[in-house]
């Protein structure tokens, strides 16, 4: 029912680096059990992460540059109108959130997370996350309260600049629209026919095969099941946090938050100790009358630049023109290490 399909390819060189003996080299190619989506596992061992000192960005001359560094965030950051947020924005602990002001849609927050221009990783705290996710669930319900043909509820997370993301002061992006883009969609779509061709929750019985099977399976936190994913869409993996028993932004309580920020706290331990650094975040939420068949979901793909000298991006022809993922580490040897994080 779901097959975790795999081909494997072999290239044959005269290796240099061992007097042009004969050198055989493996591809692995994957399919996504859900999506059919290709990818593939090579170059292995071929980038080595090192650790970044990010003490050097946080300067006064930085901060005061920042526009979500403190006081500029009050004087220099939108406000919804007051039919939308009467406040203009909305606070919760150390989070601040407030209209993009170059919007990807017709609702597109920001949640600045801290006081702190940098944020190291370890600085991420259970209370930092809690609030910041939980500050864009109330967006959320509000922007769906007035607006009810947006079933669409995305947050997104750029983490410091390998991610894309523009200012390293961190904030998640908030989204409620009509168009949930490509994965999403693809995602939904799967899901709807699996459920009605087996008549069964995918992702009820990935999570129940995967522990099973325990090879990317990480473990449980709470109501979230993590996972590496078996055919990851990142060049360092991609790890996965389903909750099964949580669907539309109304179901998620304060509790499921906490599930949530634990399994990314231990993911971040994780994190730490390889020298990652950055990730992109999708966490995606079932729209209206998809309860039966999609949970939500966290997907966290690390991200980062393949040297410190010339910096260039973990993206390249394949991912951009071919749209084909390809990581340089084996998901299940992934989880065999962070498995003594969690
Ligand atoms: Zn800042």
């Amino acid at each position: 029912m779901i097959k975790f399909s795999h081909k494997k390819v072999a290239t044959t060189i005269l290796d240099p680096r061992e007097n042009f003996s004969r050198k055989e080299i493996k591809t692995e190619i994957r399919y996504d059990p859900l999506t059919g989506a290709s990818c593939r596992l090579a170059h292995f061992g071929m980038i080595t992460l090192q650790k970044v000192d990010f003490s050097s960005w946080d300067t006064p001359e930085n901060r005061s540059r920042c526009p979500f560094c403190p006081p500029n965030i009050e004087k220099i950051t939108p406000c919804f109108p007051p039919e939308i947020l009467p406040k203009g924005r909305l606070y919760r602990g150390e989070t601040t959130l407030f209209p993009n002001i170059s919007p990807y849609d017709q609702y597109s927050a920001l949640a600045v997370m801290s006081h702190e221009h940098v944020m190291p990783l370890k600085k991420l705290s259970r209370r930092i996350l809690k609030d910041a996710f939980c500050a864009g669930l109330e967006f959320l319900k509000i922007v769906a309260g007035k607006e009810t043909d947006l079933p669409y509820h995305i947050i997104i997370w750029n983490y410091m600049p390998p991610s894309g993301g523009g200012l390293v002061h961190p904030h998640l992006q908030i989204i409620a629209s009509e168009f949930p883009g490509n994965l999403f969609r693809k995602l939904l779509e799967q899901s709807k026919h699996f459920y009605l061709e087996h008549e069964q929750n995918y992702w009820e019985k990935l999570c129940s095969i995967e522990k099973k099977q325990d090879k990317r399976f990480i473990g449980e936190r709470g109501k979230g099941c993590w996972l590496a994913s078996f055919a990851p869409l990142g060049i360092l993996g991609e790890f996965m946090g389903i909750f099964p028993e949580i669907h539309t932004i109304f179901d998620v309580d304060e509790n499921a938050i906490d599930d949530l920020t634990d399994g990314l706290v231990h993911l971040f331990k994780y994190f730490r100790s390889e020298n990652i650094y950055s990730f992109n975040v999708g966490l995606f939420f079932a729209p209206s009358g998809a309860q039966k068949y999609f949970p939500m979901q966290i997907r966290i793909v690390p991200r980062t630049f393949l040297n410190l000298s010339e910096r260039p991006p973990d993206i390249n022809a394949l991912q951009m023109v071919m749209q084909e993922p390809f990581a340089v580490v084996h998901p299940e040897s992934q989880c065999a290490k962070l498995k003594s994080f969690w």
